[in-house]
């Protein structure tokens, strides 16, 4: 998985010491054999023997922060879930007593709706050891005293369903899911749901909608779904990275989790790396590594050529460029420069690369994946593409620089969700750092990159 364009790096760098990632070259790497022989299931063994509580408190004192984009901590989420014991989450199961409503059911939803442009890790972490999300899974339910969790993947991907789809139905073989876990006296139910291809799904409260049967658009937050999630719950709604990461750090402690990476942001962590690189794929290191050493060790930038411009965590953040080859990526150090860390998924543009076409095709995507449910985004992102198809297409006017930060100064921070933030981005930083690329644009009536091209369509 670790690619294949370039050569092997010389000799390993010290940060190389992958957990989640050790063995998926390894023949077979998604089979429970093949798991189990890798310490597979020991972590869940460990931890029904410990409370719910206790569990929490590891997963808190590790500083795991969530891996689908915002970082929020993981232990903390799943404190936010009522202590009491959950009935068996049937919805339907739910009775009144004497005393009042019982409580509700809790829910874990593992939101495995990867799609942000240029992220590419928990499908391969899925296809290569499918197991360690279904340990991290039932290790996680029982933590927050849920009796059902559903796993909700992008539809599109297949080959990646049925292999988890099979991954489950051994643990139920084996007893790892079902009733009496590992003659522990708890019980789990876990189905996959596989989702329909829509971007916005992979929001968490859109999700729990298409989840639950209906069209997917977000719903207002708070409350959050540990509050009201799926069928108006309790639900914790994790990332599979996240839940991945959860079996090691049950088996090896919270301390050794905290030996790597930073304070603020502790571990290890899988960094998606594409575009003009040597050898792109799936990278593993702790938290902090920069992109220059990320780039040594992948071969750097394809041969002949040099880094213009970067996203440390897909089309969402604010673009970087080579001035950022230092900065650390985590959570903190990126904010501090202006940026996101997001899904890690480092997308690499030489200078052969138009920055204003490169900025028009992800606008595109947030045109065409928007929702429709609030005006500024619906509205925005379509007048956003407008004009940036005459700008690249050397018809725009200074102004129109103007425009699209007015547009997307009306989109940040007043559309109903992160999309409509996220889809200003490339296009401020942008402006910001290439000002005058979008000049030149105009200027001479055309893309400078593409002499023979007049027009967009073309
Ligand atoms: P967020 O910061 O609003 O929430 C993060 C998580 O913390 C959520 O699960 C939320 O329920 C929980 N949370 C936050 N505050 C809470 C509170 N007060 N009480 C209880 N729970 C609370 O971020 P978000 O809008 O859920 O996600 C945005 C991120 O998604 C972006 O950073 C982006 O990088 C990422 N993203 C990822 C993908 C992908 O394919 N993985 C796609 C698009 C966007
Ligand atoms: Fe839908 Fe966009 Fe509004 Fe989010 S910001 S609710 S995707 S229209």
């Amino acid at each position: 998985p670790l690619a294949d364009a370039a050569p092997e790096p010389s000799a390993s760098p010290t940060w190389l010491s992958p957990v989640l990632s050790r063995y998926w070259d390894d023949p077979r790497s998604w089979t429970l054999e093949t798991y189990r022989r890798h310490d597979g299931y020991l972590a869940l063994d460990k931890a029904l023997r410990m409370d719910p509580d206790q569990v929490i408190g590891t997963v808190k004192d590790s500083g795991l922060r969530g891996r689908g984009g915002a970082g929020f901590p993981t232990g903390t989420k799943w404190g936010f879930i009522p202590q009491e014991r959950s009935p068996q989450s049937d919805p339907n199961a739910q009775t009144k007593d004497a005393d009042g409503p019982a409580p509700k059911p809790h829910f874990l939803v593992v939101n495995a709706d990867e799609s942000e442009p240029g992220t590419c890790k928990d499908m391969p972490l899925i296809l290569a050891t499918p197991h360690a999300l279904v340990e991290g899974v039932i290790i996680a339910a029982y933590a927050i005293r849920s009796s059902r969790a559903f796993i909700y993947l992008r539809g599109e991907v297949v080959p990646v369903l049925r292999r988890l789809q099979a991954a489950v139905v051994e643990a139920y073989e084996a007893g790892y899911l079902g009733r009496d876990i590992l003659g522990s006296g708890y019980d789990l139910e876990l189905v996959v749901h596989a989702g329909a291809g829509a971007y916005i799904c992979g929001e968490e409260t859109a999700l729990l909608d298409s989840l639950e049967g209906r069209r997917g658009q977000p719903r207002l937050r708070p409350p959050f779904p540990a509050v009201a999630g799926l069928y108006a719950s309790p639900t914790v709604v994790n990332n599979v990275e996240s839940i991945a990461s959860v079996p090691p750090i049950i088996l090896r402690g919270a301390q050794w989790f905290r030996s790597m990476g930073s304070m603020e942001s502790p571990g290890f962590t899988l960094y998606s790396l594409s575009g003009h690189v040597a050898r792109p794929g799936q990278y593993e290191a702790p938290l902090g590594i920069t992109l220059r050493e990320l780039l040594e060790y992948s071969g750097g930038v394809r041969a002949g050529h040099s880094l213009k411009f970067w996203t440390p965590g897909g089309s969402s953040t604010p673009l970087f460029t080579a001035d950022h080859l230092d900065v650390p990526l985590d959570y903190e150090h990126v904010a501090a420069a202006g940026s996101m860390l997001g899904t890690k998924a480092l997308q690499i543009f030489d200078e052969t690369t138009c920055v204003v076409r490169a900025v028009l095709r992800w606008t595109e995507f947030y045109e065409h994946e928007s929702c429709g449910k609030c005006t500024p985004c619906r509205e925005g992102t379509y007048w956003l593409v407008q004009i940036l198809e005459r700008l690249e297409a050397g018809d725009g006017t200074e102004a129109d620089l103007e425009k699209l930060l007015d547009i997307s100064d009306s989109i940040l921070g007043k559309s109903f969700c992160a999309l409509g933030d996220g889809a200003t981005s490339p296009i401020i930083s942008s402006i910001k750092h290439f000002r005058d690329e979008y000049l030149a644009h105009f200027e001479l009536g055309r893309c400078p990159f593409d002499p023979d091209r007049s027009t967009l369509h073309d």
